[in-house]
């Protein structure tokens, strides 16, 4: 089984998902391949090589923002040559719009945002969450031809340190970098603060902050934990916080290690956004708030008592 994995990186700083899809496909067994596209992906080619993987880097000026027109052209050319059975990235905003493209341009099969992986007979089965993780589908690929897969962040390790990996630096037909759309600036969203996609920690508030001026109370106790700031859709639509750290339906979905629910009630649109965080800590001052039912511990009391004590015995902690 050939397979190739697309690494993330922005600015030149490779994502961690780019290892954890790279030892999504080593468990799989077959052999890898993995293209990396940047401005300069010197420093990223080598990280990634020395997972073990046979990386083909592609470095131009124009490469240097996340473009999915000249991306896709890059790796449709990787594709054509290698002929790949499954391509492989993370379900983040990069890998979703690349994956979604590539698919449609290859005519390809698509599985998205999946949690497992098995092969079956030879062939893949992927495994994802439906209707808010109530129920998972498995999805194989019914057609000839490659069969395009993201998967869900932090729902795969990380792949560790292999012989055997090498980079070969490819040359960049300048035809393919030349696209409708020029990227001249990024400014960060998060003020370069952890991203909740990537994050192992979240700290999330709800309406039981009460107002836009106690979210430094939230921010404060995450920075203790190094940990991404999230939040309910209640105070989103409130203007308290930007969309951007929106969890749930209509927000995004985390998988962290650890995932602090504060002042959250629990409503199902919420849920289906982060009831597959590894560990879920509610602190709610109702005992009977339904994100009770699916968190492994819980206070019942009044946020305004508990984050101050939490955020400073974490401080002497965590240090
Ligand atoms: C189509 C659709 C999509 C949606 N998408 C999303 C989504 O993506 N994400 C999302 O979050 N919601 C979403 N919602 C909204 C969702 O239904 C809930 O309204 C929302 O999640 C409630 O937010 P909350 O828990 O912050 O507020 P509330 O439900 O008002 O809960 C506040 C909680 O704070 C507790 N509390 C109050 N004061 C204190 C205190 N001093 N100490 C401790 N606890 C306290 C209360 O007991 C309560 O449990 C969606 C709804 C619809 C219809």
């Amino acid at each position: 089984m050939k397979i190739l994995t697309i690494a993330e990186q922005k600015e030149n700083q490779l994502a961690g998902v780019s290892f954890e899809v790279i030892q999504a496909a080593r468990a799989l067994g077959g052999e890898i391949t993995t293209v990396v596209m940047g401005g300069d992906t010197n420093a990223a080619a080598a990280a990634l090589a020395a997972k073990g993987t046979r990386v083909m880097a592609y470095a131009h000026p124009d490469l240097k923002y996340f473009n999915d027109e000249a991306y896709v052209r890059i790796v449709k050319t990787v594709i054509d040559a290698e002929k790949p059975d499954i391509v492989m990235a993370s379900a983040t905003f990069y890998g979703k719009a690349l994956m979604a493209r590539l698919a449609a341009l290859c005519g390809g099969a698509m599985a998205s945002d999946c949690t497992g992986l098995t092969v079956d007979g030879g062939a893949l089965t992927a495994l994802r969450p439906a209707y808010g993780g109530n129920v998972f589908m498995k999805l194989q690929n019914n057609r000839p031809g490659t069969f395009f897969v993201t998967l869900r962040p932090k729902a795969f390790v990380e792949a560790v340190d292999a012989a055997g990996g090498n980079v070969v630096n490819q040359t960049v037909d300048p035809a393919l970098v030349v696209t409708r759309a020029k990227v001249r600036e990024r400014v960060s969203a998060t003020g370069g603060k952890v991203n909740l996609n990537e994050a192992d920690v979240i700290v999330a508030a709800g309406r039981g902050i009460r107002g836009p001026e106690n979210f430094k109370m939230i921010e404060e106790m995450a920075d203790a934990l190094r940990a991404a700031v999230g939040a309910s859709r209640a105070i989103v639509d409130a203007g308290w916080v930007p969309y951007l750290h929106q969890v749930g339906q209509t927000g995004k979905t985390v998988n962290p290690k650890l995932y602090f629910a504060v002042g959250i009630s629990g409503a199902i649109q919420h849920l289906v956004g982060m009831r597959s965080s590894k560990t879920i800590v509610a602190i709610n001052r109702d005992k009977d708030a339904p994100i009770f039912n699916i968190a492994n511990y819980g206070i019942v009391g009044d946020l305004f008592e508990i984050v101050p004590v939490l955020t400073k015995k974490l401080k002497e902690a965590v240090g």
